[in-house]
């Protein structure tokens, strides 16, 4: 086995496999970027290197840097996680020039699997099933038009390199094909240097079914099962599980021996994922393979009792797997969700910023030696800490929150109670979408196909209910109590001045209070303002909301405070909750929802005027990937007017109001920040 090996990743996966070094007593070496100097991965390993500038082309997929630090700690095997260099069969060839191993398959297979083109091309030869389509050289615009009608519509545009979600288009018909074709060209080469594309019938309600398979280097090739990781937005997985609801034992083992056959094609080793695109009747077709360890493979680890990880390293020092086919068994079901910095209300738009608060439900700590598929059923995968930045150079998942149950009623079960604990204030986060996603009847009952979250639109994004009476009670009791407090610490002079004190003492008469709260935590719902009036009495205050038809004063009263928990009473009920202040937005988390109510502080100077005059702005720090009018040009309204890339995504802006562009700011490939602004506009 290996002494020291170098992890070429960054995140909850360099943490992930830094844990299972570890605990087999190897040392690890990280790499990191300026941007990631603080970061957990840095902090859990035994060494850490500068690599480079945050931009990953500059530091996480140098592969010579990365091998000259290799070389230079003295590390024997290099882990490339997964993104990055992981799937790079140049790397892999560098790795073994310069006398390292690299933990994953032999480049051949990389170059094998690589382009999901050639891959069908080798499959077809293999006798895998595949989707209708066509995955040939020639990249003529009309020519693959014709190719396109002749599959018949709707019909699905791959980036033959693509990965991630990325590079794909649905296209409709026959007239939206070319738009597509070059939107979807412009993305493949933007994101992986290749503009080649492949042609696919889109199915109708498919799921999404992966089988894990693992190979050694003495000739062995076993399956681990499947996963089914249906429930996806934009194409990328969402919520993952094992196993997949609904596979009889036929259909599984003849998923598994495909699989296994795929995987032999290509003289693999080590970990791979053999995706498949499913119909309703359980007919399956090829789709690709992942030649790497996939991100949701916790859920496979919960299920089986294994430590992949471990499998990995053994197999790269050469050794046997671990266990033998008929040696696997399913033990009970396991879900994972991922938990993104992201606005689900805002089209998933990634969110950048610093994690402020964090707190997650008990959970195994993997990164100490838990051993997976622990009976306390929580596992949370995480390469952040509260006080660490989402930062829009990464992927923006802030950690993978994965369960296991005896059965999936109960993963389910302890899914939406995990989730109800967690807490992140800082950045928008998916915490609540997730929630009414395990939690709606769709995914309870297993009816599953990679359209799930669109059907379930209206339910999965319902209009914004009114803030709890609790969550109210409970931010203006934070509110009162941090005042007494600060009043407190602040005495020392005019300490027993009562006209000096936020107590709200005063003579004879209940002192009444008006506190104006804003809630806003779905910013692209209208925000709701409450009005809530508080009476001071000798030892609890009478709580009111003018603004509610039916509202009635109603006794509330502190029962015990712990820091940032509180136990008040309204009336007759008791709330337990959290209240996290950031800035001035009061974060309450109770009864499992997060409210985030700005209060608008009186004292304070008014807020500054927001209008942005005519000028339209970036939504996030991105790069300019193309501009679509020019000065002076009429467009009408919806027109799209310039197109950016940030953070795997496209995101088109577009003309507010029929108008006159007055100006283009940005020119194809500026990098511009936060909010700038990219056009002047001018409505008609
Ligand atoms: P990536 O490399 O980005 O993972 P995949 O080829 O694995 O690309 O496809 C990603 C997702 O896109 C699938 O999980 C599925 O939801 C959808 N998809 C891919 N091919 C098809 C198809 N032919 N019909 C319908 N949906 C598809
Ligand atoms: P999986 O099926 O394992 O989710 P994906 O194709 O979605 O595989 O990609 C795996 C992961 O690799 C992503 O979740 C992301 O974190 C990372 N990744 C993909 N593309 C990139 C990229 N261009 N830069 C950095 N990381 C990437
Ligand atoms: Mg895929």
């Amino acid at each position: 086995m290996f002494k020291k090996i170098l992890i070429a990743n960054r995140g909850e996966i360099a943490c992930r496999v830094a844990a299972t070094a570890r605990r087999l007593g190897i040392k690890t070496v990280a790499v990191y970027s300026e941007a990631d100097a603080n970061a957990k991965h840095v902090a859990v390993c035994d060494e850490a290197v500068l690599i480079g500038p945050a931009a990953a082309k500059e530091s996480y997929l140098r592969g010579d840097k990365i091998i000259a630090v290799a070389k230079a700690t003295g590390a024997q095997a290099i882990h490339p996680g997964y993104g990055f260099l992981s799937e790079n069969a140049e790397f892999a060839d560098a790795c073994a020039e310069a006398g390292l191993v690299f933990i994953g398959p032999p480049a051949s297979a990389m170059r094998a699997m690589g382009s999901k083109s050639a891959a069908k091309s080798l499959m077809e030869k293999a006798a895998v099933p595949l989707v209708p389509g066509y995955h040939g050289d020639n990249q003529d615009a009309d020519f693959l038009n014709r190719e396109a009608d002749r599959i018949g519509y709707p019909v699905l545009l791959k980036a033959s390199a693509g990965g991630g979600g990325k590079g794909m288009r649905v296209v409709e018909n026959s007239a939206a094909f070319k738009d597509a074709l070059a939107s979807c060209k412009r993305e493949a080469i933007s994101s992986f240097g290749d503009d080649k594309v492949l042609a696919e019938k889109y199915l109708q309600r498919p799921r999404h079914i992966e089988i894990q398979v693992f190979a050694d280097t003495l000739g062995n090739c076993i399956y681990l099962f499947e996963r089914d990781c249906s429930v996806q937005r934009r194409h990328q997985k969402v919520l993952e599980e094992a196993p997949a609801p609904n596979m009889s034992a036929e259909r599984r083992a003849a998923m598994g021996e495909a699989a296994v056959a795929a995987a032999k094609a290509v003289g693999y080793v080590g970990a791979g994922t053999v995706e498949f695109i499913a119909n309703q009747d359980g007919s399956f077709y090829f789709m690709e393979m992942n030649t790497r360890l996939q991100v949701e493979h916790p859920v496979t680890e919960m299920i089986t009792g294994t430590d992949l990880v471990e499998w990995q390293l053994r197999v790269a020092a050469g050794e046997p797997l671990p266990k033998k086919q008929d040696e696997l068994r399913i033990h009970g079901h396991a879900i994972e969700a991922r938990i993104y910095a992201e606005n689900p209300e805002k089209g998933f738009l990634p969110s950048i910023g610093t994690l402020r608060h964090l707190a997650t439900p008990d959970a195994v700590n993997f990164e100490l030696g838990g051993i997976p598929g622990h009976p306390s059923g929580v596992r949370i995968d995480s390469g952040v800490r509260e006080g660490d930045a989402i930062s829009p150079f990464y992927d923006p998942m802030i950690a993978k929150l994965i369960v296991w149950g005896a059965d999936r009623k109960q993963a389910l079960a302890r899914m939406s109670q995990a989730l109800a604990q967690y807490q992140i204030v800082g950045l928008a986060a998916n915490i609540a979408f997730l929630k009414r996603l395990v939690e709606g009847e769709a995914f309870a009952t297993a009816d599953l196909d990679t359209g799930l979250i669109e059907r379930h639109h209206d339910t999965l994004f319902p209009a914004a209910q009114p803030a709890a009476q609790g969550a109210l009670a409970l931010a203006a009791v934070a509110l009162i109590e941090a005042e007494k407090q600060a009043s407190a610490a602040q005495s020392g002079a005019n300490a027993g001045d009562p006209w000096g004190s936020a107590l709200g003492w005063r003579m004879n008469t209940a002192y009444t209070r008006s506190l104006s709260f804003t809630d806003d935590y779905a910013a692209a719902l209208p925000a709701k303002a409450y009005n809530v009036q508080v009476t001071y009495r000798d030892a609890d205050w009478l709580f009111n909301l003018p603004s509610c038809p039916d509202a009635q004063p109603e006794r509330l009263s502190l029962m015990s405070q712990q820091g940032a928990d509180f136990s008040i009473k309204l009336g007759d009920t008791a709330w337990h909750g959290s209240v996290r202040r950031d800035g001035d937005t009061f974060h309450v988390f109770t009864g499992g929802a997060h409210y985030a109510l700005a209060y608008n502080d009186p004292m304070a100077h008014a807020g500054e005027t927001e209008a942005e005059g005519g000028r339209l702005t970036a939504p996030m720090p991105g790069k300019v990937v193309a501009v679509l009018a020019e000065k002076g040009q009429a467009v009408k309204k919806g027109d799209a007017l310039v197109i950016m890339e940030a953070m795997k995504m496209e995101h088109t802006i577009s003309a507010p109001h029929d108008g006159v562009v007055e100006e283009v700011l940005y020119a194809v490939g500026d990098q511009v920040t936060d909010g700038a602004p990219l056009l002047a506009f001018k409505a008609a």
